[in-house]
């Protein structure tokens, strides 16, 4: 029986007994009370009736009496009617009965139909309620007490999304990156007679609303596959064996509508590391659920056409062996959109929105740095509900204005930059980036970014090994603090005076000297020995005197050492900066416009202006 009829079945036997119950309900409390009011009589009436030899039969009730009388008409014939009186306390009663000649029954006092079932089933009715209710939500998340088991993708056997590319803004790269696999999935065959491998895996990793699960929807949309999605928490269940089982059920359905996308959304409520010690029960299903997940990846050919999609915001958290290879090898990084992404995204939502000529979406991609597309699309809304409220046929920029502000609050932290600070960051950040690109030892600048980080950074400069390393020498070591301390060297080079900007700057800063004075021996006046006690511990334990074998005159020289290492990198970063203020001011400029830039642009820039 299929879950359709199954839910028929259940809705008509619920009605029968609701309408029922319903019929029994009215005849008892509406319309036999009617009855007896319109056939009620006084006391004195049944004793006049009973005298004059009318009555026929008396039922004797705990509370009326029911009888019923016999008249003659004129016409010859005989009239029954029925009558009741209200019982009361008459010792003669049976004697006048009898006198008069009449069949009488008496009935149980409490025999009262209505009272006993009422009397059942009241007491049941808020269990049956309860029991109703749970029956009828597990009805509707798609599975009977029978089918706990069966994947929730079930339902939504190869669904068409329908979602294309143009739905997403400020994407391109990932769009880019996601083109393959669109090919693949349009024609499989195209690449196995090829023998070009694909990735069976790929992982959407950035913060929430960024449109992970849109992309996801919209590269089923472009290659016109069907499109099963699971989320990671709904994995989560309360019998063991479940989890895997529907992992297990899922992976049947989509191999047999090949080509499709599999999604597992939040799958770090899966894929979390298997070493973590948690709740013990809802760990054991947890690891049995991802060891499934583990067994049904390896256990198809990428040939088959299926490509399993997954989206997190903690990538930190998830287990190895999900990332190894021919599970999910490819990671694509979904950040935060740029104020063009935002531009974008704030057009695709205003699509079927009805603007005010003096809505500037420029200027709302402006002014909403740190704001995902989720954001967005609620500040849109928001908007939308405002005007609605004002009675007017068309959302203005005063609606928008009060929209962003209502989201910021709900947001609290990502307030949009104001024109200065978001200057003073393209400096810092500025800074930071040209020191890495000049000094000859440092790892090459990835990107720079201004766009507030879900963190609280309210920017970032990334940079890419090169290659692993293992060592590092003194100078590189001073290098790296230099372009540490490149942000706040900007600051003060072209404001003047530092900001706090910089306090995660000087910490890390200072972390690395003492470690250079303590535990790397890298200076004259301590020379090589070590001062550390256990990494990261020493400075507290000195300071709450848990260790005495340094003494006060030591420690002193280690907080000078360590500021003269400070100090000279700062030095370093400024002496550098002043040299190449004019790049420093490009791409700050930069940084200004586009809020992100790459790394070859950072040395095209320091190039064009002389430096190497
Ligand atoms: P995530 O999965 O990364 O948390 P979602 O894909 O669920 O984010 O995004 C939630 C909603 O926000 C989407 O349905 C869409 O309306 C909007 N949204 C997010 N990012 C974008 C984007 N880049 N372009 C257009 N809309 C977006
Ligand atoms: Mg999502
Ligand atoms: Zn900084």
């Amino acid at each position: 029986m299929d879950e359709r009829t199954r839910k028929q079945i259940q809705f008509s036997v619920v009605y029968l007994i609701v309408a029922m119950l319903g019929m029994w309900l009215f005849q008892e409390l509406i319309f036999r009370p009617l009855l007896i009011r319109q056939t009620e009589v006084p006391y004195s009436q049944f004793l006049d009736q009973l005298e004059a030899g009318e009555v026929e039969t008396v039922t004797l009730g705990g509370e009326r009496i029911i009888y019923t009388t016999r008249q003659d008409t004129e016409g010859g014939g005989q009239q029954r009617r029925i009558y009741n009186v209200v019982a009361v306390e008459d010792p003669d009663l049976i004697k006048r009965l009898l006198d008069a000649g009449v069949t009488f029954e008496a009935q149980a006092p409490n025999s009262d139909l209505l009272t006993t079932v009422l009397g059942w089933i009241i007491p049941l009715l808020p269990f049956a309620l309860i029991w109703y209710y749970v029956y009828r939500q597990m009805g509707q998340a798609g599975r009977g007490i029978m089918a706990i088991g069966k994947s929730k993708a079930r339902e939504i056997t190869g669904e068409m999304t329908g979602v294309k590319f143009d739905d997403v803004g400020g994407a391109d790269e990932v769009e880019v990156e996601l083109k393959e696999i669109i090919e693949f999935l349009k024609d499989p065959q195209r690449f196995t007679r090829l023998g070009a491998k694909l990735p069976k895996g790929v992982l959407l990793v950035g913060p929430p609303g960024t449109g992970k699960t849109l992309l996801a929807k919209a590269t089923a949309g472009e290659a016109g596959v069907p499109f099963f999605s699971i989320s990671g928490s709904d994995f989560v269940e309360m019998f063991v064996g479940v989890g895997a089982a529907r992992v297990r059920d899922l992976f049947e359905q989509a191999k047999s509508k090949a080509p499709c996308i599999v999604f597992i959304d939040e799958i770090d409520a899966i894929g979390r590391a298997r070493t973590t010690v948690g709740a013990v029960g809802a760990n054991d299903e947890r690891e049995q659920t991802l060891n499934q997940l583990l067994t049904e990846m390896d256990g198809f050919e990428p040939n088959q056409g299926v490509i399993i999609m997954a989206a997190t915001n903690r990538p930190e958290i998830l287990d190895k062996a999900l990332l190894r290879p021919g599970r999910f090898d490819r990671q694509i990084q979904v950040g935060l959109p740029t104020e063009e992404g935002r531009r974008q995204i704030l057009k695709i939502h205003t699509r079927n929105v009805k603007l005010g000529p003096d809505v500037d979406l420029d200027r709302l991609a402006q002014i909403t740095p740190g704001f995902s597309g989720a954001d967005l699309a609620n500040v849109v809304n928001e908007a939308a509900l405002l005007a609605v409220r004002r009675n007017s046929d068309s959302v203005s920029m005063a609606d928008f204005d009060l929209a962003i502000e209502r989201v910021v609050a709900g947001l609290q932290r990502k307030m949009p930059l104001k024109d200065e600070v978001k200057r003073r960051v393209a400096y810092h950040e500025g800074g930071h980036a040209l020191v890495a690109q000049l000094l000859p030892h440092t790892d090459p600048v990835h990107k720079v970014s201004i766009i507030p980080t879900a963190k609280g950074a309210l920017g970032y400069t990334m940079q890419m090994p090169e290659e692993d390393q293992y060592l590092l020498s003194k100078e590189e070591l001073e290098e790296r603090m230099a372009v540490m301390l490149g942000g706040r060297a900007a600051e003060l080079l072209i404001f003047g005076e530092p900001s706090t900007g910089a306090a995660n700057d000087l910490e890390r800063a200072t972390e690395l000297a003492r470690r250079m004075v303590t535990e790397f021996g890298m200076t004259k006046a301590l020379g090589p020995v070590r001062y550390a006690a256990s990494a990261g511990m020493e400075y507290l334990q000195t300071q709450i005197g848990l260790r005495q074998e340094i003494s006060p005159e030591t420690a002193a020289i280690i907080d000078q050492e360590t500021r003269r290492l400070v100090e000279e990198a700062q030095k370093r970063a400024t002496d550098l900066l002043r040299e190449n203020e004019a790049a420093l001011h490009q791409v700050a400029q930069a940084l200004q416009e586009r809020e992100v830039i790459g790394g070859d642009e950072i040395a095209r820039i320091a190039a064009a202006h002389g430096a190497q």
